[in-house]
């Protein structure tokens, strides 16, 4: 389904397309540069806010361009200072944005880190066994806007408490693009998304600080290792022999292990940096001994990290997170032999931090 709003987000023009937007309508390019900053840097809410645009130039702006990012429809807090936004779109679709803070002992929360998790489309078209964003399936991908926009939301919502709109910077320290929807399928949007949060008249956001992350859409991984930019690639192994990844994750079939691994290999290669691999312990499915000397021999070949995520039930699906003492002899086993990883004990997991869990909820009540 192609989704057209009545006016397009000022959020998914970029610095060349807004100037072209503005000479086509009798009005200098410089001015392009000056909307950018209010945007980005002085992260103006509302057009009369930019004070040194004429105030025709900003009514033929309002006519043109949506300033408001997406309707906070629910925010919710858990103990472990996840916070999950629910944003609703123009056509009443629903998206999660989720704000991860790590604290950091002893100092104040200005130098606590905080991640973002985007989405980048309504629901997916993969079908993961274990995963709710795949539970209802593919409904539109973001618009470029849509994706910008939710980092807009956070920097508004985070603004109020810390100092870094007055320095002009982000008000966050890591993007991961792994909130509902598969990024490689929406490369077309989400691409020139990154772009403007990357750029110096955008949000000046450093490449090398956002991470996508991929069921393994081949073709995608190969172009991505083309572009200029240094984004981190995290891709979601959970099976490390094809039976196994079959079992759960359908785009195995087209593109199973031979190809993925290589190309996972390649992207490492051409950008220089170690790539991740996301590793969801399912009990009895994954979690094997066999499974882990599997999976080392493909970090190790790989020299990927290899990030382990204790499962997260989804109502409605019978996987099951394998006990503390499984977790461990699994994450054990990877250490013993040389390979980089961590396992994370569950942030948000009372406010089903997963992927599309909290959208799923919320249909589910209505
Ligand atoms: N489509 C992309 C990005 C979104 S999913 C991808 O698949 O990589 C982000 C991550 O959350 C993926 O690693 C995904 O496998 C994982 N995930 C999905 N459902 C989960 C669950 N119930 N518990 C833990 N992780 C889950
Ligand atoms: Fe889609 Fe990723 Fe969920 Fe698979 S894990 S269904 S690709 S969002």
């Amino acid at each position: 389904m192609k989704y057209t709003p009545a006016k397009p987000p000022i959020y998914g023009e970029s610095l060349d397309s807004l100037q072209s937007h503005l000479a086509a309508n009798g009005e200098p390019k410089f001015r392009a540069k000056q909307v950018m900053d209010w945007l980005y840097k002085k992260r103006a809410r509302n057009w009369d806010e930019m004070t040194n645009l004429p105030k025709s130039l900003r009514e033929k702006l309002a006519d043109s361009f949506d300033i408001a990012p997406s309707k906070r429809v629910l925010a919710k807090e858990s103990a472990d200072e996840t916070e999950k936004l629910l944003l609703q779109m123009d056509d009443s679709s629903m998206i999660e944005t989720v704000v991860i803070r790590a604290p950091q002992i002893g100092v104040g929360q200005e130098s606590s880190r905080k991640t973002i998790c985007i989405s980048t489309q309504v629901g997916c078209a993969y079908g993961c066994k274990f995963c709710a964003s795949g539970l209802a399936g593919w409904k539109r991908d973001l618009s470029t806007g849509e994706i910008v926009s939710q980092l807009i939301h956070v920097c508004h919502l985070e603004d109020a408490t810390t100092q870094r709109a007055s320095e002009e910077i982000a008000s966050f320290d890591n993007i991961v693009v792994m909130g509902m929807g598969e990024p490689m399928a929406n490369y077309k949007n989400l691409i020139p998304a990154l772009r403007i949060l990357n750029a110096p008249w955008g949000l000046n956001f450093g490449a090398r600080r956002i991470t996508i992350s991929t069921s393994g859409i081949v073709p995608r991984i190969l172009e991505l290792a083309q572009e200029p930019e240094q984004f981190r690639l995290a891709v979601s192994l959970h099976g490390a022999t094809n039976p196994v990844r079959e079992q759960i994750m359908p785009i195995n079939r087209k593109y199973p292990l031979e190809q993925l691994v290589p190309a996972i290999k390649q992207y490492g290669q051409s950008k220089g940096r170690m790539v991740t691999l996301e590793f969801i312990l399912i009990e009895e499915i994954n979690d094997t001994l066999e499974q882990a000397d599997a999976l080392i021999k493909i970090a190790l070949e790989l020299k990927a990290h290899v990030n382990l995520i204790p499962y997260n039930t989804v109502d409605g699906l019978e996987w099951r997170r394998p006990s503390i003492a499984r977790q461990d002899t699994f994450y054990n086993r990877l250490k013993n032999r040389g390979v980089s990883t961590t396992i994370r004990r569950e942030k948000g997991h009372d406010i089903a931090a997963a992927c599309g869990q909290l959208k799923l909820k919320m249909v589910n009540s209505e």
